[in-house]
């Protein structure tokens, strides 16, 4: 099976003679079909991320198809388009008790703390396969860095009176942004790119820009805010 993996610091192998996952229970076996590059692959190819071993192969923003899979709760089939939800939760920590399974104590994430999507099949629990037959595969793979923006949206309480300042405008910032424009309310993107702001309104909505360098950003955003600033930031 071919694959591509980061040997070591700013060095990827395209392999060919990677193992072939095997189906076991609860798991199914998924094509790989779009890996999304996120800021953690960067890190990790550059060497810069602490928890990172080498070699490992990347990749935790998927979608792909599924290829076998055995009986299943979920209502999931062999040629199921899926998006892979790449937290494996340990399920018995404190956290995970309590239903907060981001904050899980073991936490093994797909591509970072164990080998990734970079790979023509990977072995999935059933229980971290979304059905996204009714998204293209390119929009699935946007799930996970999606969900990140949408996840602080729904912890802020986010409504639709609320003025919201999002500082960053990346992909995760841009989430934001799309969420609470969502959710109803006025958004302000505060970058350091001028491109990057353009890109706030034209994609997500933002109804205001500032550019975080300018001597007056913050008498800006007293002006925007009827100086009240965002409540939610
Ligand atoms: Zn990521
Ligand atoms: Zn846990």
């Amino acid at each position: 099976m071919k694959g591509i993996v980061c040997e070591e610091m700013e060095s990827f192998r395209m392999r060919d003679d990677l193992p072939e996952p095997e189906l076991t229970e609860g798991h199914a076996i998924v094509a790989i079909r779009r890996i999304g590059i996120c800021g953690t692959d960067y890190h990790a190819f550059k060497g810069q991320q602490p928890f990172f071993q080498y070699p490992r192969i990347l990749g935790h923003e998927l979608s792909g198809v599924i290829t076998a899979i055995g009986g299943n709760d979920r209502g999931l089939s062999a040629g199921d388009r899926v998006a892979i939800i790449p937290y494996l939760h340990c399920g018995k920590c404190r956290a995970c008790r309590i239903g907060q399974t981001n904050c899980c104590a073991e936490m093994r994430v797909i591509g970072v703390h164990q080998d990734g999507g970079m790979r023509e099949r990977i072995s999935v629990p059933v229980s971290h396969l979304l059905n996204v037959n009714s998204l293209s595969l390119d929009e699935a793979a946007l799930v996970e860095p999606l969900a990140i923006g949408a996840h602080a949206v729904r912890r802020g309480g986010v409504r639709p009176s609320d003025t919201v300042l999002v500082i960053g405008s990346g992909p995760i910032g841009l989430g934001v942004m799309a969420f609470a424009k969502h959710a109803g309310a006025r958004v302000i993107a505060m970058d350091i790119s001028r491109e990057r702001l353009d890109f706030c309104a034209s994609w997500a909505g933002a109804d205001d820009r500032i550019d975080a360098l300018a001597p007056n950003a913050k008498e800006r955003l007293a002006v925007l805010t009827d100086g009240e600033y965002p409540a939610l930031v």
